[in-house]
């Protein structure tokens, strides 16, 4: 599984980042994704930061 972050969307709210340091850091003051692939056991926790982003900026790819 990826993720994405859409960089013009994101309002940086830091939710992700905080919740899911090993996937998400903060950047400029938006979020960043930095990993290539999300490993497994964190595929839902990251599912639901997506589904928790206030401004809809997390894209998930299967
Ligand atoms: S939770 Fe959403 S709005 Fe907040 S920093 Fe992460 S991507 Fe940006």
């Amino acid at each position: 599984m990826k993720v994405k972050v859409d960089r013009d969307v994101c309002i940086g709210s830091g939710g992700c980042a905080k919740s899911c340091p090993e996937v998400f850091r903060m950047e400029d003051g938006k979020a960043t994704v930095y990993v290539p692939e999300v490993p497994s056991a964190l595929e839902d926790k990251c599912k639901s930061v997506a589904q928790g982003c206030p401004s809809g900026a997390i894209k998930i790819e299967e």
